[in-house]
């Protein structure tokens, strides 16, 4: 485990915290173009569709995000966090102080 897991747990419980507050605040967009179906013009409802699709895609976008985050906290608590999944080697302490949730070593990733 790296040296300065606390930090790195703190970074990635902030984070998902971030994340799961950013899904709070537009499901109200998501819901958005039912409400105003009735009462807006066919361009504007155009519009609200695609704002829709782009509030849904940013949406699974933060679970996928999220999912990944609970993965690395599962690795922390079993031990397993800071070693790649693939490989089994320790993933560079830097490669991990920049994004904590990353399952993989650099050469893994780079999909050597
Ligand atoms: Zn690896």
């Amino acid at each position: 485990m790296p040296d300065n897991i606390k930090e790195l747990r703190a970074a990635l419980l902030q984070r998902r915290e971030d994340l799961t507050g950013l899904s709070a605040l537009s499901a109200g967009s998501r819901d958005a173009v039912e409400l105003d179906q009735s009462r807006v013009g066919r361009l504007s409802r155009m519009d609200a569709l695609q704002q829709q699709e782009m509030a849904k895609a940013s949406e699974s976008q933060r679970s996928q995000q999220v999912a990944r985050i609970d993965a690395a906290l599962a690795r922390i608590a079993s031990g397993d966090f800071g070693y790649c999944l693939d490989c089994g080697e320790e993933i560079a302490a830097k490669r991990l102080a920049v994004d904590p949730a990353t399952p993989l070593c650099i050469d893994c990733a780079s999909g050597r």
